[in-house]
């Protein structure tokens, strides 16, 4: 890789070991006649990312993040450091950390900083992961909760009325052309079954489906709140749900780099669902209610709301590792149909190649219809 950037084939091994023959002849040689790679950024899921770089300071520590003091509460802790706060005001906004901060507070410091061109700020939070296979699980069955206790879902049971309300969505969805595998609702899947602990829901929601959930559960919370314009907590759901929409819009409508003001516009709406949120969680730990919990994953998609603003790249585009956990799928799903004493020298190529030639040939077949 360091050769790659340097854009010169290497003088010896990686060993130290001496060329003989056609690579002693292209030592110190341009590879693509002066062309080079650059290094530009990291994309990764949060474990990935935190492992490669050895970050001391993650979801999984005190303090969760690499560029900012932001903590999770905790009793010899700094209160006001706290990550739940998405308010402007909030003081960890302030102690935003350069890469020049980070480098010289950690205790270790990225294997990535000999990266030519490396900055911490290059590590990509992914959306994908933060956000459909993180806070939205959280918010949506949160906010399935919420609508079950106020009593605006019908049926006599909880699994009565989260069975007509996934009848709704998958309605209204195929009426609105929008196809995906929709998973009925059900107390255990949506974690609503025990009052002792926060929904959230279950790893068989993917994050296609989920992405459309988001769409159909602002629209059902717009109409709630229309319907029962006195009660506050639905307005705030409401909000919260339709500012991430929005977000998510600006996300799929835009091309790899935000115009300023669709950048702006991108950060307003995140902070406001975040503020929404967190005004949601503190309603209802003041009622001592089991709803809206707020995880680390809130913080870092505050992260990528304000990144965005600053260096105005589309992280759908830039940070999203759809593609890459599909392609990972496909590996899994062929390489678990193979014989353990093949599969890794023949079995598994034979047929990884059979599948591309199969999707290539079905492509080919539908751009002709
Ligand atoms: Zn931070």
């Amino acid at each position: 890789m360091r050769w790659c950037l340097k854009g010169t084939f290497p003088p010896k091994g990686m060993f130290g070991e001496t060329f003989t023959g056609s690579r002693l002849e292209s030592a110190n040689k341009e590879i693509a006649g002066g062309f080079r790679f650059a290094y530009f950024g990291f994309k990764a899921d949060a474990k990935a990312r935190k492992e490669c770089h050895q970050f001391d300071r993650s979801y999984q520590h005190t303090q969760i993040c690499e560029t900012c003091l932001a903590e999770k509460p905790s009793v010899n802790g700094n209160p006001y450091m706290n990550y739940k706060d998405f308010f402007n005001t909030a003081p960890p906004l302030m102690t935003g950390l350069s890469h020049a901060d980070y480098v010289s507070i950690s205790n270790q410091v990225t294997p990535w900083i000999n990266m030519p061109g490396f900055n911490v700020k290059t590590c990509f939070r992914d959306p994908m992961h933060t956000i459909f296979l993180g806070t939205a699980k959280e918010v949506l069955a949160s906010t399935l909760g919420y609508w079950s206790k106020s009593g605006l879902l019908e049926g006599t049971s909880l699994g009565e009325q989260l069975k007509w309300f996934s009848h709704l969505q998958h309605k209204c969805c195929k009426e609105n052309g929008l196809k995906g595998s929709f998973k009925t609702y059900t107390p255990s899947n949506t974690g609503l079954c025990s009052s002792n602990e926060f929904p959230e829901l279950g790893s068989s929601f993917k994050a296609a489906s989920i992405k459309i959930s988001i769409w159909y559960f602002a629209k059902f919370a717009g109409e709630l709140s229309m319907l029962n314009q006195e009660d506050f907590g639905l307005k705030l759901i409401s909000v919260c749900l339709w500012s991430l929409q929005k977000g998510l819009e600006l996300m799929d409508h835009n091309d790899i780099i935000f115009r300023r003001e669709e950048a702006k516009a991108f950060d307003d709406h995140i902070g406001l669902h975040l503020q929404c949120w967190q005004t949601l969680a503190a309603e209802c730990q003041n009622r001592s209610i089991k709803l809206f919990r707020m995880r680390p994953k809130c913080h870092y998609l505050q992260h990528i709301g304000r990144d965005v603003n600053r260096n105005l790249l589309n992280p759908r585009l830039m940070a999203a590792c759809f593609y890459d956990e599909s392609f990972l799928g496909y590996l899994k799903r062929i390489a678990t149909q193979c014989h353990s004493s093949s599969m890794i020298k023949t079995r598994f190529w034979q047929r990884y190649f059979l599948f591309l030639a199969i999707r290539f040939q079905n492509s080919r077949k539908h751009s002709r219809d």
